[in-house]
């Protein structure tokens, strides 16, 4: 039905501006010229509106906007914050009252304080910074380039918030800081806006892109906030965790196109139980806020306690809760990229999942089901602008509150009373013969902010539980811990060169999510079956890396007996271990692997993370290596190009078939066929090495009729499941492949797969261990696991074939297990 009386006010409104020259109608509200009035308008430097259909600004577009902000406006600065992976600068546009922008460094020298309350000697010190500072607001856009609507919008929230002179929009600017990012990957924003515009008026219009949006992660980019591999993931940490400290971070991101039009926290169970309630009781009333606003504004579709959860750590809106801070996500349905899209009502979801019911249905979390319809990105953009408003006008009206909240997690953290039951520090020993990873765990803690101390002299400890582990009851599958405690009474030399990192610090949650295993309660379905997590359910960042940080209960030394030294940056520890200082041309990390191989990484038509993530860990090593397409392998004779072939994970039939015919440019279709199977036959055949990692081991196996079998094959998640977790593997260090390593590692497991076979000729290098598999996360179905192969090695022909069950190196992060992948390289060359 429609309103008459708002159309009235609107059609006077509209009058009101057609008549009147913006200058005279700010005169006519602010009582004087305005000052801001010469602001150029999105439209106005683009020559359409952010949000038009079939409209994109690219990076260069919205940067050159954000420049001319920045000169005209004296509430805007734009600061430039390093170089992107694929060298594109990464912006902020710092938005505030020109007094306070005249005085950012004073305002950012109160969060340095706040975050930290043993900076701050007195009450009186404390009161007087929360009086005086402003909430540090952080709103981020299109982390995931194919959802790009955010990074048009930012343009016009920051014109908006530039030139506006209502009293609303004056408290925003005089309370608050807001650190508006345009996007976080710039490159995804120049791939996504060259691709639409190739792809307008033709029949692939609204297409997502057929490679990764980032170069190395793709839609993992939004997975590494906590090991930040990423250029862009450490340009931002250092903004965010050693700068400003925001109290709030708003990401920005679309979901699918026929569920709710917009989700906003409160989130979905389980909670992490790291995260102090505090954070999500705020998390729950800036969504609420933000979704009653929504609501008052007409807009239908708006889902809360649903989907989306705050298990998993390491994204951009999950970090911040480990330093102390509110982090909000939003999720608006999407278009088809600047394309309107129609969505009927039977394309309208369905199905119940993870506290929807279904999309069409009234419930107390989506109590206005949108009715179906044409949905434009100027929707999208619409709502994401009225959420960034009622999560600015919050954090101005209640500004102390934030600030004092902000403070006090952080005195909790520092002041919580150790239970004896609970660990005083981690402890990374020295001489672990991994000082890569050592390194690289040490330089990812000091680089979010966490505090980590060298021990100069050895320390007396007693160690705390070690194992967490996991027994089923046969019935029901509920699950139950218990803990194996080692002995911790005895007190133990630490040598000197260890490093140690306290719990009693303002990160303390941070630390305990990092270095605990993680403990995923088992959410079953009504039918029995698992209910997945959102994300991966385990990723204790010391097995990941291969290290074994051990709980300390106890230092004999009082505090002045130890000799500690605070490490100031990430390059003391590489300067401890006498590595270089960081990987760059000047100073590269080794090529582990000394002997020269001709390397191919299999590169499909399907954009694939984990080809991504592969590339990466190559170029991190610094190991030489070629993309393969589809086109050189249906080309064949390919051992007179290499000696290895290497396909990352990818289902079988992707590798062979590829995108289908029609769906896109033919270009971009079709895998590498029956020939370019046959073609890998011959290459192992004469000499080559096959190596698969996890889904395309699938190929190997079925095509070359490989006497193995994946055991977990076709089993329902009621029978098992294990959803991105750290399981042990049991090694045979006797194999060259594994003889640099220990005969138990911990390993990344995520719905991977599991061999058996009766073929003698099969050479097993590691199996999943026979007790105690779990090491971190949530594992259903132990026993299908236990002892299956999990990494194994064929000779066919003059070639052989070497099978990962599991990922080696799984986004990046399971620095523990690449030396398998070297390993298996190296041992080709006879
Ligand atoms: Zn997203």
């Amino acid at each position: 039905m429609i309103n008459y009386r708002l159309v009235v006010i609107a059609l006077s409104v509209l009058l009101l501006f057609a008549v009147m020259p913006l200058s005279s109608l700010a005169q006519r509200t602010t009582g004087r010229v305005n000052p801001t009035s010469t602001i150029p308008s999105p439209k106005s430097f683009l020559g359409f509106a952010p949000g038009d259909d079939r409209t994109i600004a690219d990076w260069n577009q919205i940067t050159s906007y954000f420049g001319q902000l920045d000169k005209a406006s004296d509430r805007v600065v734009v600061q430039s914050l390093g170089l992107s992976t694929l060298k594109r600068p990464l912006i902020v546009a710092i938005i505030s009252a020109r007094e306070n922008i005249l005085a950012l460094d004073k305002y950012k020298g109160i969060q340095q304080q706040l975050a930290d309350p043993r900076k701050v000697a007195t009450p009186l010190l404390r009161d007087r910074l929360i009086a005086t500072g402003k909430t540090v607001v952080a709103v981020s856009c299109s982390i995931h380039s194919t959802e790009i609507v955010a990074s048009q919008m930012s343009m016009q929230l920051a014109y908006d918030l530039a030139s506006a002179q209502d009293p609303d929009t004056r408290e925003i600017l005089q309370n608050t800081i807001l650190l508006l990012i345009p996007s976080p990957n710039p490159d995804g924003v120049d791939i996504v806006a060259n691709w639409y515009r190739k792809s307008l008026g033709t029949p692939y219009e609204g297409r997502e892109p057929p490679e990764l949006y980032h170069n190395y992660a793709g839609h993992d980019d939004n997975r590494d906030w906590f090991m930040l591999n990423l250029k862009e993931t450490q340009i931002i940490t250092r903004l965010f965790w050693q700068d400003w400290f925001p109290e709030i971070v708003y990401d920005v991101h679309q979901q699918g196109s026929n569920g709710s039009r917009f989700f906003i926290p409160p989130f979905y169970d389980p909670p992490n139980p790291n995260i102090n309630p505090l954070l999500l009781r705020q998390v729950g009333l800036i969504g609420h806020k933000v979704a009653a606003d929504l609501q008052s504004s007409g807009f239908q579709g708006v889902l809360t306690d649903a989907l989306y959860d705050t298990w998993w750590h390491g994204g951009f809106r999950t970090a911040p809760y480990f330093h102390n801070s509110i982090g909000i996500l939003s999720e608006a349905a999407s278009a088809r990229l600047m394309t309107p899209s129609t969505v009927t009502a039977d394309q309208l979801t369905r199905s119940s999942t993870r506290g929807m019911r279904n999309a069409t249905e009234a419930t107390t979390n989506f109590p206005d089901p949108w009715p179906a319809g044409t949905w434009r990105p100027r929707n999208i953009m619409d709502m994401e602008l009225i959420a960034a408003r009622a999560i600015l006008s919050l954090a101005a009206k209640y500004r102390t509150t934030y600030l004092q909240n902000f403070y006090e997690l952080g005195r909790h953290n520092i002041e919580q009373p150790t239970k004896p039951t609970e660990p005083i520090a981690y402890l990374i020993p020295a001489g672990l013969s991994r000082d890569e990873a050592v390194a690289k765990l040490v330089a990812s803690l000091i680089a979010q902010g966490v505090e980590v101390f060298r021990l100069d002299s050895e320390l007396h400890v007693s160690y705390g539980p070690q194992i967490l582990q996991r027994t089923n009851t046969v019935s029901e599958k509920l699950g139950t811990y218990r803990t194996i405690v080692a002995n911790t009474t005895a007190m133990q030399e630490v040598p000197a060169g260890s490093y140690l990192v306290f719990l009693s610090q303002p990160q303390r949650t941070n630390v305990l999510a990092l270095f605990e295993p993680q403990n995923y309660p088992n959410r079953l379905t009504g039918t029995g079956e698992a209910e997945r997590p959102y994300d991966v359910a385990g990723w204790t960042l010391p097995l990941q890396l291969g290290v074994e940080a051990p709980a300390i209960m106890s230092i004999r030394e009082t505090p002045t007996e130890r000799k500690l030294t605070l490490l100031k940056n990430e390059n003391e520890v590489r300067t401890d271990l006498a590595l270089p200082l960081r990987n760059s041309e000047a100073s590269p990390i080794r090529n582990p692997i000394k002997a020269s191989v001709r390397i191919g990484i299999y590169k499909g038509s399907i954009g694939n993370m984990d080809e991504g993530w592969t590339r990466y860990v190559f170029d991190t090593f610094n190991v030489p290596y070629s993309s393969i397409k589809d086109g050189d392998i249906k080309q064949g004779n390919l051992a007179s190009k290499f000696d290895v072939i290497l396909l990352p994970s990818q289902r079988s039939r992707e590798i062979i078939e590829g995108n289908a015919a029609g769906s896109l440019p033919a270009e971009y279709t079709g895998g590498i066929g029956e020939g370019g199977v046959s073609n890998l036959k011959d290459f192992v055949n004469s000499g080559g090495t096959l190596i698969c990692f996890d889904g395309s081991c699938e190929l190997a196996i079925k095509q070359f009729n490989l006497p193995i079998k994946n055991v977990l094959e076709g089993l329902r998640s009621s029978d098992f499941y294990c959803p991105g977790s750290i399981v042990s593997l049991e090694l045979d260090n006797k194999n060259p492949i594994a003889t640099t390593l220990p005969t138990n590692i911990p390993a990344y497991f995520i719905n991977s797969s599991a061999f058996a076979t009766t073929d003698a000729n099969v050479r097993v290098i590691a199996r999943y261990a026979k007790d105690n598999v779990l090491r971190s996360g949530w594992l259903l179905g132990e026993d299908t696991l236990r002892g299956q192969i999990a990494l194994a090695e064929l000779s066919q022909g003059k070639g052989r074939i070497v099978l990962f069950a599991f990922r080696p190196q799984h986004r990046g992060q399971t620095w523990g297990t690449l030396p398998l992948i070297w390993n298996a390289i190296a041992s080709s060359v006879r």
